[in-house]
């Protein structure tokens, strides 16, 4: 009962993308996070400004939904702050308005926002303006090289090097370690990363996922970087470069 169907086809392990939301409006934030989650991603919602600043500090998002009217800051001056700061400039964002006068595109535009939406819109067409500019920061992000914490993956020849050694890995440890390169300083649960690695519909138990994750570390323990791969207590395991704190 422990055994993968053998039609089973593996899944691509890929990045999960994250889109912090900043909206006032609790229904049509809702609303966004809703048909965001549907869509596979993962959503963090923040109702102010400040609240989106607190977020930016903890998780480096891969796009921003900016909401103009905003009761602290504006929109559009969160959205000339996160593009002006080294640490989040790269992060597209998509800003959202009632306005639809001309002149208030081109001042979004020109502080930042990568593209620009007038309310109200259907989930479908955010989505797809959504996808559209995170195509381009892949192709900005560059090709098929994972580079983390010291570490480079080469996916083209599947080769993983750290230390200037090449770091010797089992197929199902390199799944597992692509995943979290594309996926870092992020907690995932052990049943999250069976999804994730192995695809919801194999039957594995979760225990299995501390073998993989045993072996994962020993060999990056050749080259001296089995750190990265962290136990959180209570939560699962994480890729971090940070130090392990509490
Ligand atoms: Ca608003």
């Amino acid at each position: 009962m422990k055994l993968a169907a053998p039609e089973q086809k593996v899944p691509e392990v890929s990045k999960v993308r994250q889109i912090l939301v900043v909206e006032d409006e609790q229904p049509i934030r809702e609303m966004v996070a809703y048909a965001l989650r549907r869509a596979g991603f993962e959503v963090s919602e923040a109702g102010t400004s400040q609240e989106a600043k607190v977020k930016l500090a903890d998780q480096r998002p891969d796009l921003m939904l900016v909401d103009w009217m905003l009761p602290d800051m504006s929109g559009l001056e969160l959205t000339r702050q996160v593009k002006r700061d080294p640490q989040t400039r790269d992060v597209p964002i998509i800003m959202l308005t009632a306005r639809a006068a001309e002149g208030d595109k081109v001042a979004g535009l020109d502080g930042g926002a990568d593209d620009y939406m007038t309310k109200p819109f259907s989930p479908r067409e955010l989505l797809s303006r959504i996808n559209a500019v995170l195509r381009r920061s892949v192709v900005a992000e560059g090709g098929d090289t994972l580079q983390q914490a010291g570490l480079t993956m080469d996916r083209a020849s599947h080769r993983v090097r750290g230390d200037n050694r090449e770091v010797s890995l089992g197929p199902t440890e390199y799944r597992m370690l692509e995943f979290f390169m594309q996926n870092p300083e992020r907690v995932y649960s052990r049943s999250q990363l069976l999804d994730r690695i192995w695809g919801g519909n194999v039957y594995i138990e979760e225990r299995t996922i501390d073998v993989h994750i045993r072996r994962l570390r020993k060999a990056l323990e050749e080259v001296r970087m089995d750190h990265l791969i962290q136990t959180v207590r209570g939560s699962g395991y994480r890729f971090s470069a940070r130090e392990q704190g509490g």
